[in-house]
């Protein structure tokens, strides 16, 4: 139990102050299915007042919820203060917090079976609704009735199917129908929350598996964006690999449909500017190696940190295959890697055309110069950058 070390300090420290201490979550189901864990969530009958006394290093990230950050070593741990079901009679904002001390309680508001167990400090596994045989099942059973669980909080729906893309899990039947009865529900749940399961759903090792699941079609086509372009869904059967992150599905559909444009879902989810800036210059080099742009033009504007996402691009838009090697040695071939790299500059044209004002043709004409050595068309040294330019753009051509 190795990997559960890191929480030991945690756990001892909570107990010793006197309170019940447990590793619940997605960590003890991952620990039993063999797999890597994520990050190990404690749940304590400390409240998060006490817990913020306890240790050196805290975030009270959700306080509504009795959720506390405990750092350690460079770890962070989610600790949360034992609560019953929180109802959310809005479905977007949980109603007051009821904390308990029995941990059943709170392992039966959990979602489903396989989330629902605990460890003890000793390692002793609580698991009161049997989410060990699911797991030997593979498959996905809500704790109690389902179709009361999808009801109080519907994005349920969405992490059910976002474990099967994880696991290659099947939702269990009763729980299977309830959420084909509830899936409308989904549209009521904020879109912050949706984006989180959505990511997960898209990044799952089953994905192709899962996309093909009649439950998922119907669930998508209830997520924004999807629910006006339902035709996409359909689509998304010839998905063969998971993807690296949300923009990047949303990059690979706007790519490969005309009537879809990215920044469409732009206005429907709520993604960060640093998503946007990638999602549109990932779409900017498919579409340079569509248009068979230079492979040195294609690395030169696009950040190397997303080569990889841009090669599984390529790959699962059948525009051929283009590995990280490929990219990266056209990068280690590039002879600038920014503007400043060039021998020539903005000040330098305006001493070669004294006669011309200031203006866009600067920047047009160092555009022209950085393609064309990016390309290999000129050499980056000022002599030949300085000759083309005159040899180019003669004084008497009025073209600018
Ligand atoms: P992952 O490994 O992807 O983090 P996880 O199961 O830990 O999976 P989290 O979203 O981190 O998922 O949630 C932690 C735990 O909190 C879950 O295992 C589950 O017990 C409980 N949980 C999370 N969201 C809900 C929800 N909407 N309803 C009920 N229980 C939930
Ligand atoms: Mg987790």
């Amino acid at each position: 139990m190795d990997v559960f070390k890191p929480a030991e300090p945690i756990l001892r420290c909570l107990i010793e102050a006197g309170y019940q201490a447990y590793i619940v979550g997605g960590s003890v189901r991952d620990y039993l299915l063999n797999t890597p864990i994520n990050d190990i969530d404690i749940a304590t009958s400390a409240k998060p007042e006490q817990v913020m006394a306890l240790f050196p290093q805290v975030i009270p990230v959700g306080l509504e919820h009795g959720t506390v950050i405990v750092r350690d070593h460079h770890t962070s741990f989610e600790v949360t203060t034992l609560r019953e079901e929180t109802t959310y009679s809005d479905r977007r904002h949980p109603d007051a917090v009821h904390f308990v001390t029995d941990v059943v309680k709170d392992l039966a508001r959990r979602d489903f079976t396989m989330n629902a167990m605990t460890l003890t400090e000793s390692k002793e596994l609580i698991d009161p609704f049997d989410g060990q045989s699911d797991i030997i099942n593979k498959q996905i059973q809500a704790v109690g009735k389902a179709n009361k669980r999808f009801n109080e909080d519907p994005l349920r729906m969405l992490r059910a199917i976002r474990f099967c893309s994880q696991l290659g899990f099947m939702i269990e039947d009763q729980t299977k129908c309830a959420l084909l009865a509830n899936l409308p529900l989904i549209s009521e749940v904020s879109i912050e929350r949706i984006q989180v399961e959505l990511e997960k759903f898209f990044k799952g090792s089953y994905l192709p598996e899962a996309l093909i699941l009649p439950e998922t079609k119907k669930l998508l086509s209830h997520l924004p964006f999807f629910n006006k372009k339902t035709a996409i869904i359909a689509d998304l059967i010839n998905v063969t690999l998971p993807f690296h992150r949300l923009i990047d599905v949303f990059v690979y559909l706007s790519f490969t449909h005309d009537d879809i444009i990215l920044t469409g879902f732009y206005k429907s989810y709520r993604l960060s500017n640093v998503q946007k800036r990638e999602g549109l210059m990932l779409l900017a080099a498919l579409e340079r190696y569509q248009q068979k742009e230079s492979l040195s033009l294609i690395v030169y504007h696009l950040p190397s940190h997303l080569y990889e996402r841009f090669s599984d691009l390529v790959a699962r838009s059948s525009l051929d295959s283009l590995d990280l090697v490929m990219l990266k040695q056209a990068n280690q071939a590039l002879p600038i890697h920014s503007k400043q790299d060039m021998a020539l500059t903005g000040n330098d044209l305006i001493q070669l055309f004294p006669e011309r004002k200031r203006g866009e043709w600067i920047g047009e004409m160092l555009d022209r110069l950085e393609t064309n050595v990016i390309s290999g068309k000129l050499p980056n040294q000022r002599e030949y950058l300085k000759e083309w330019v005159t040899w180019s753009y003669p004084i008497e051509k009025k073209s600018f």
